[in-house]
């Protein structure tokens, strides 16, 4: 959920790794910490905000040492508080740790700890690593045997960075990501390339259960049971070069006005598993799809499509439920499983237990190198660049065109699927025009309370990825409904503090979408219509520009993205960073 980096090499530490935090801040960012070792030392600073606040207030910056370690935190043990952001010494400061992921057993090992001398200052379940290291350390004053012995009983997933008295960097992986990266002047560890972009191409993607040892003299990989491994290097893909917001205001706003580039080019750079993909689902005895928030959105699209156009049932699965029906699974069944990030933990377990009954995995991922291509029989790359903002954006629309390229191979052609005609749309919806209308209304949803989103048939996906954005973006309570559940319970909550988004495209849904609106309208409620017709009914209509009918997915989204971003703008809260969540969700 957070971002980890170390640095070793010849330039001051601090400064490179503070920017290489700023970089992945959309990974985590309730509290921020460095530490580096200089002097025989190793020095810690960190508090609670954003990099750039905590960086003014206790200077991280100016942290001196050519060795240093990195955090970014997103809590998940211990409040949000000084104290408890990362980095932790160990109790005698000779190793200082940076933490990404959960310490199951870490009461456990607090116990034994104490009862051996070691003290603990923060509630966090990391503190326990920065001890058992030193313990170990202790015993023998050899890192390698050091990290042996920690991995050996820590129980969670994690991946961790640590620096030691001599100025010794060690890092290692278990479920979470770390990528070294070979610079110039000097090696980097990080969760991401973008820590470290800038400085290195060569990189390499350390696997499950290893670790690394960082001196000037050189790096070391080993597994987990000390076996030394060797790793091919490889260089960094351009695209995450492209990681700035020139233009634009927030990252959010860049990624929503990209959508006519990325739409067309979805799964360009993987055609081969495109095809592939398609072939495996249209020979499976069964097929699911699995994915968490915004991309269980695309598997509830993607039952539609299948159902009408390929003429195949799949199932889509919450990826956090998986674990509470086994059994769902058959065997010679495919999962489809969606993740912008690939790292997402929900997902990793559905594909998990899916493998476990003999299921195939297809994934459609952003992330190629992430755990969940690696775990895939089959990997579909969305090929829409970094996605930086935590609201997914051009990754769903990104994922709709993966999910609509297959559907079209598998049915021959039948949707007469025409994606540059969906970018140009796109484009139009983007135009400035389009988006000062939307600004207006978005002003007029600043104090509102409760907004209702409604959509029929493959709209009311839509409708839930809707409520999914205003939450995410501007915290109003926001709920997707399917148009005819109205009169089965939400109709009670309509007044006139109420606003309901109608997503009412002219096609089969039309004329009972209407009817609800009326319902709607008649107790009050303020109806925002998202439509390519007018009608007396809407107090305001976004105007849906005209496209073949099975394409309307990708043209109603778009609006409601802006109509999130600019109310969360109207509110002064932070489109990029939403309070209480992270883009990777690399926890249970
Ligand atoms: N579990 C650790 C904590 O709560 C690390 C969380 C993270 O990955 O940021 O401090």
């Amino acid at each position: 959920m957070c971002s980890i980096i170390g640095y070793l090499g010849l330039n001051e530490a601090a400064p490179i790794i503070v920017k290489g935090l700023k970089r992945m801040e959309y990974r985590g960012y309730d509290s921020v910490g460095v530490a580096t070792f200089s002097n025989d030392q190793i020095m810690v600073r960190k508090g609670v905000g954003r990099v750039i606040e905590v960086n003014k207030t206790v200077k991280l910056e100016e942290l001196s040492g050519n060795v240093g370690i990195g955090h970014t935190r997103w809590a998940t043990h211990g409040m949000v508080t000084d104290t408890n952001a990362h980095p932790h010494p160990s109790s005698t400061g000779e190793v200082a740790i940076v933490h990404n992921g959960i310490i199951e057993n870490h009461e456990e090992l607090k116990n034994d700890l104490q009862k051996n001398g070691y003290s603990f200052r923060s509630q966090t379940d990391s503190e326990v690593i920065a001890n058992l290291l030193q313990y170990h350390y202790d015993k023998t004053r050899n890192i390698k045997q050091a990290i042996v012995d920690t991995v050996a009983v820590l129980k969670g997933d994690y991946a961790f960075v640590a620096v030691f008295e001599d100025g010794t960097l060690a890092a290692a992986r278990f479920h979470e990501p770390l990528i070294i990266g070979i610079g110039k002047k000097g090696y980097f560890i990080s969760s991401d390339v973008l820590g470290f972009v800038e400085h290195a191409d060569d990189v390499i993607y350390l696997d499950n259960k290893e670790f690394v040892i960082i001196r000037p003299s050189g790096i070391q990989i080993f597994d987990f049971e000390a076996n030394p491994v060797q790793h091919q290097i490889t260089k960094v893909s351009k695209e995450f070069a492209d990681v700035y917001k020139g233009e634009y205001a927030h990252f959010t706003l860049k990624e929503i006005s990209e959508q006519p580039l990325t739409i067309p080019k979805s799964g360009d750079n993987t055609k081969l598993e495109l095809d592939l993909a398609a072939d495996f689902i249209r020979h499976a005895k069964a097929v699911y799809i699995t994915g968490s928030g915004t991309s269980y959105n695309s598997a509830l699209v993607a039952k539609f499509l299948f159902a009408k156009y390929a003429k195949i049932k799949i199932e889509p699965i919450i990826s956090s439920e998986a674990h509470f029906s086994p059994d769902v699974f058959e065997q010679q069944s495919i999962l489809v499983a969606l993740s912008q990030s690939g790292e997402s933990a929900d997902v990793l377990e559905a594909v998990k237990i899916a493998q476990n009954s003999g299921a195939k995995i297809i994934s459609i991922v952003n992330i190629m190198t992430s755990s969940l291509a690696q775990m895939s029989s089959i990997a579909v790359g969305l090929g829409c660049g970094p996605e930086i903002g935590v609201a997914a954006t051009k990754s769903f629309t990104s994922q709709l065109a993966i999910l609509y390229k297959i559907v079209e191979k598998i049915c021959g052609g039948c949707m007469g699927l025409d994606l540059s005609e969906v970018a140009e749309t796109v484009r139009k919806e983007l135009s400035d025009d389009s988006k000062s209308k939307i600004k207006e209304i978005a002003k007029r949803l600043k104090n509102v309370s409760d907004i209702y989103i409604l959509g029929r048939g493959i709209h009311y996906p839509i409708a839930l990825e809707s409520s999914l954005k205003l939450k995410e973006l501007t915290y109003i309570h926001a709920e997707g409904l399917p148009g005819g559940e109205l009169k089965h319970g939400p109709l009670a909550l309509m007044d006139s503090n109420t606003h309901v988004i109608m997503i009412n495209p002219d096609d089969s849904t039309y004329s009972d979408t209407l009817t609800s609106a009326r319902e709607i309208k008649a107790r009050g409620a303020k109806v925002i219509g998202i439509s390519d017709k007018p009608s007396d009914v809407y107090d305001y209509w976004i105007e849906l520009p005209r496209i073949e009918e099975s394409m309307y997915p990708f043209v109603e989204i778009i609006p409601i993205q802006l109509l999130a971003y600019y109310a969360a703008v109207e509110k002064d809260t932070d489109p990029d960073y939403p309070r209480n969540l992270a883009k990777s969700v690399t926890v249970k």
